[in-house]
């Protein structure tokens, strides 16, 4: 009797944690929701800061539930079931709410993690990073610089050049195939017409 009754505790205390690991409310769903490997066409057009600014209604219809949940509330996705932890391509990794480039592949390693990982951003100027306080840690939050979006975090046991490890959920991410593209020539003025009238 009592070998039962420690049986179904223990049990108890497996179903805790998992429902932990998953790192969702009780509200969310359990669904498995993978983000595409490719780029969308219709990512929010920056404003004239070059920052993407969208009310959480806005992103709401844009993104499906999970997305919205990683990016938009700094949620977790569970270990393993992302659609980019063991992706391997060449190309870029880009932002699932904005499109910004996030991460080369040539960048990416096997942490063992479930989670994509990186050992350093394409640009240092595509993240920002804050301390995240949350589950009685101090840890190093990284979201994307133009829409704020929740990526990940970093840690500090990755690979050289850097030693660091991005720790990315894969619903943060989008992939698009091939060479980066080129950075955006600096704005500059229109060029002027020549003048017709003599000095
Ligand atoms: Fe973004």
């Amino acid at each position: 009797m009592k070998s039962a009754v420690l049986l179904v505790v223990l049990v108890l205390i497996g179903v805790a944690f998992a429902l932990r690991g998953a790192g969702a409310s009780d509200s969310e769903s359990t669904e498995r929701i993978v983000a595409p490997t490719a780029a969308r066409a219709d990512y929010p057009a920056p404003g004239a800061d070059g920052k993407v600014s969208m009310e959480p209604a806005q992103w709401r219809e844009r993104l499906n539930k999970e997305e919205f949940y990683v990016l938009r509330e700094q949620g977790t996705e569970r270990a393993f079931t992302g659609d980019l932890w063991d992706h391997k391509g060449h190309g870029t990794y880009t932002c699932a709410g904005c499109g910004q480039e996030l991460f080369a592949s040539e960048t990416k390693f096997k942490s063992g993690t479930g989670w994509p990982s990186y050992y350093e951003p394409i640009a240092e100027a595509a993240v920002e990073t804050t301390v995240d306080r949350a589950w009685g840690m101090a840890r190093t939050e990284v979201h994307c610089s133009r829409c704020g979006g929740h990526l990940g975090h970093i840690f500090t046991d990755g690979p050289r050049p850097t030693g660091l490890r991005y720790c990315i959920n894969s619903v943060s991410l989008d992939f698009v195939s091939g060479e980066p593209a080129p950075a955006p020539a600096p704005a500059t003025s229109p060029p002027k017409e020549p003048s017709s009238a003599g000095e």
